[in-house]
Parts: structure tokens; sequence; C-alpha cells
């Protein structure tokens, strides 16, 4: 029989609806693998039970005759940044160790209405902070690939570095992950898969711990564009306890897959051929130039002029924001309390938040604190917020003269662990191509387009119009198709 934890999302849920499988005989083979890949620290919590009870319900519900539920019998990884109703959420951050929240978030809920099994919570850079998943409290993640003859261990990007390597090691066919600079979408180059942020708006935000509000955005991470399409259709949705909730109906965008690119206009920005770009990343790129040419777009170049002032906007941005969402962990409300003898409350708020917040999510509040401050708010956050303005107006202008954009994802594959992690300056570099589509929220997706030297996985991406998910999952399915990317980690864990 099958090793059904090679199975995708698509062909798990077909399999079950089919009968090919029960989907309980999935749930045990995933937890298994799960329980068998500890060595890879993904899973902060393993929840084999979780993923037993929705399996069992989807086995039940095919008995019985009833029509399945789009992710019926399909298990899954949940980013530990989801609030999930007494199983312990923490954002990777000793802050909130022993949390257990009472409260289910939407995105997780619209999963298990969806039918969808939960396997463990993911590992990620602590509060989303990060891109090689370093910053995590609870140790980082490795990932499950490495160069040819060498064990060296590598990042699996950040901050979905627990749910990339799930997906990717075989641990579950698909992972919740976020996004507010790239975090969905560089760990998804990163390690050879898929992942779409969608528009800012489509997934709710309720129940998903706060890093930078009016960036945060959840989407899936999956071995393919399909397996993306189906889980973010199970994702999105209008939520009325996010007031930022877009008021739209969810699009079927499995149904209208294809990737037929015919009288489609590819952009190619021509400001993000940054200096220093390695040649093999100028290779992929070009590369995905003529497999869109191949599928029947047009290329046409475009100018985005702001592009290298948004790497600054975004470190300022993201850590204000940060820095007022994580005011409320102050020992009184969740997580860690340290209140040494005799302290006051004043104290207490010091001592709790210095034993519970890590050296990068301090950094990120002090320079968010300082660019508030009564002094330098004009001078960084109100320049900044004027130049993330400047950044949409870019797209927008882009997107008079094409559907899709067409991009490199990062400038490099997977780097070692430790490698970036002394220079703050080198790992926010790693974001410089992801960061302007998330101040604009526009939907944009990684897909694989291929190895570099060593045999480490590269992303293309593609970054589309607001509400256009339809058009980069397209587009990145024509890329899928024509990459032919079929590579995968040797197992050594
Ligand atoms: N790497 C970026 C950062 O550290 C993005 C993180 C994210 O998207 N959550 O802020």
């Amino acid at each position: 029989m099958t090793d059904l934890t090679t199975l995708g999302i698509t062909a798990i849920r077909d399999g079950v609806r089919d009968g090919q499988f029960k989907a309980r005989e999935v749930a045990e083979a995933f937890n298994a693998k799960v329980a068998g890949a500890r060595a890879l620290n993904a899973f902060l919590v393993e929840t084999p039970d979780h993923a037993l009870a929705a399996a069992d319900a989807a086995d039940a519900a095919r008995a019985a005759g009833e029509t399945l539920k789009p992710l019926a019998g399909v298990p899954i990884g949940m980013k530990d940044l989801f609030a999930t109703k007494g199983v312990a959420t923490t954002a990777a951050s000793k802050i909130l160790e022993g949390f257990v929240p009472p409260y289910e978030s939407t995105v997780s809920q619209n999963l298990w209405n969806a039918g969808a099994g939960m396997l463990g919570k993911l590992n990620l850079d602590q509060f989303a902070m990060g891109s090689s998943n370093e910053t995590s409290a609870f140790g980082n993640v490795i990932s499950p690939w490495r160069r040819p003859n060498d064990t060296a261990p590598l990042a699996p990007g950040g901050s979905s570095g627990g749910s990339s390597t799930a997906v990717s090691a075989g641990l579950a066919p698909g992972a919740t992950g976020t996004d507010t600079g790239g975090s969905i979408r560089q760990p998804a180059a990163f390690t050879g898969i898929s992942g779409i942020k969608p528009t800012y708006g489509r997934c709710s935000r309720w129940g998903t711990i706060a890093f930078a509000s009016s960036l945060d955005q959840a989407g899936p991470m999956a071995r393919d564009v399909r397996d993306c399409a189906i889980m973010l259709e199970a994702m999105a949705g209008f939520d009325a306890k996010d007031a930022t909730s877009l008021k739209l109906d969810v699009p079927n965008w499995e149904a209208a897959l294809s990737a037929d690119l015919k009288g489609k206009k590819v952009g190619v920005p021509k400001e993000y051929r940054v200096d220093g770009m390695p040649a093999e990343i100028e290779a992929l790129w070009q590369q995905g130039i003529d497999w869109m040419r191949d599928a029947g777009a047009e290329i046409v170049e475009v100018s985005l002029p702001h592009t290298k002032y948004a790497l600054p906007a975004y470190y300022i941005i993201a850590p204000a924001e940060a820095s007022s969402n994580l005011a409320r962990y102050d020992g009184v409300r969740y997580g860690l309390r340290d209140l040494p003898e005799g302290a006051g409350l004043q104290d207490m708020y010091a001592a709790t938040r210095a034993a519970g917040f890590g050296d990068e999510v301090k950094r990120r509040i002090l320079i968010g604190t300082y660019v508030l401050s009564a002094g330098f708010y004009d001078a960084y956050y109100t320049q900044a917020q004027k130049v993330r303005t400047l950044i949409a107006r870019d797209f927008e202008r882009a997107f008079g003269e094409c559907d899709v954009l067409l991009t490199p994802t990062a400038p490099s594959a997977a780097f070692a662990l430790g490698e970036k992690q002394a220079d703050p300056l080198a790992m926010y570099l790693n974001d410089v191509f992801t960061v302007p589509a998330s101040l604009a929220g526009l939907p944009a997706m990684s897909v694989p387009g291929g190895l570099d030297k060593d045999g480490l996985p590269l992303g293309l991406q593609i970054i589309g119009k607001a509400l256009d998910e339809q058009g980069v999952l397209n587009a990145s399915l024509a890329i899928e198709q024509r990459a032919g990317f079929t590579a995968r980690p040797q197992a050594w864990w």
C-alpha cells in the first residue's frame, strides 16, 4: 500500500471521499511521522487525538452517506501563532508559557469546520519576528534539507519555519502560516513547497497573536498550488470579529485554476535586480520569465521606483505596531508572571517582560517605542507611512500595465543556522523581495522554481492585484507545471 504521508491535500481529500483509504489511516500515518521527526523540532505541541477525532468524523460521515466537507480527512499542522482552544499556544515565547486559550482563532475554527484535523502546533520565530526560526524560545527548527556531504543544519526560513519543515519533510500535507513581511513565502522558498499570502483582510486576524496588525495575514503552506487553493478557501472569509476583515464571499479558487496565461501580461519589476544578487537567482528569474512566455503570457518590464525604501519602512512600521501590540504582556493577564519578593506592580511588569521576551522581540519593542516617541514620531513613523503609500501607488501604476508580477522570493537559498544570527541587518535583507507586497496588502505566492548548485530549493514569487488570488494561483500553477519540481529532502532525522 502507498505510504499515505506521501500524499498531498488533494489526493487525501479525494482518496477519503472515494473510499481508497480511511481518514483514520491517514491521521495515524501522519501522527507516526510527526512522532518520528522530533529531531527537527518542528512541533511545539503534538495533538494526535485532535487529528484522529476529525478523521473519525470524516469516516463516520462517509459511512452515513453524507456529503463530505471540503477538508474531510485532511490533517494539518497549525502555526503556534493561532490560538487553539484548550491547546497550549505560546507564539514560541516564554512570556506565553502555560497559556491555554479558552477560545479558538477564526482561521483555525474555519479549518475545523471544513473537516480538517490538527496534528499539532508548529514552532516559529518568537511572535513571528524573524527569518530563520532562530528567535524561538523553544529551540530553532532544523530544516529537513541539507547540502550534499554536509551535515551543517540549515535554516527552514521564518517565521513559519515549523510549517515549512512539517510540509517539506512529509509530516503534514499542509500547514497554516502567517505572513507579515514574508513569513509564508520565504520559508516556502527555502524548503521547496508552495505558500500564498492572500490580500490583506481575506483571512480573519481574530485569535491570531498580533505582531503588526496592519500587515499580518494568514495563509496556507502546502505541497502544490492546488493544495494551497483548497486550504485557502477553507481559511478565508468575512469575520465580524476582525474590523479589517473584508466583507466578500470566498471565491472557488480551486475550480477556476488554469495554467493557460494567454492574453495575460506578466510584469518584471526592474528595481528587484538588486546589487549583489547571486547569479543563480538571476538565472532562476530568467527561467521563470521564459516559463511565463511559454504559458502564453506577454512579458513587460515595469518599474516600482520606491522598492528600495520598502525594507527600511517595514522595519519602522512593523516594530512600531509590535511595540503597541506586545504591551499587553504584562504578567497580569497571560502566561508568565515574574513577581520578585516585595515587588510593586511596575517591578512586576519589568521583571516579567525582561524574563519573558527574547532578544529579537526586545529589539523590536525598543525600535518601535523609539519611532513612536514624541520627538521622533514624524521623522520615522510618519515618514515610513508616507513611503508605504508611495509603494502601494507604485504597484497600482504597475498593475495598469500588467496582470501579475514575477520576482524571486528570496535573495538566496537557505543559509546555515547561526550564519546570520549575529547580524540583524543581514537577516532583515532576506525580506527584500517579500516586504513590498506586504506593505501594499497584495496577494503573493511562492512556488518552487528549481535547485541551487548545492541542491537546495529556490522559489519564485508571483504578486497580484488586490483580491486577485486567482491570477496569482494561476500564474503560479503555470510555473509549477513547467518547473516539474519533485525534489524532496532525504530523511536523516
Ligand atoms: N522576517 C520578517 C520579520 O522578521 C517577516 C516576518 C513575518 O512575516 N512574520 O519581520
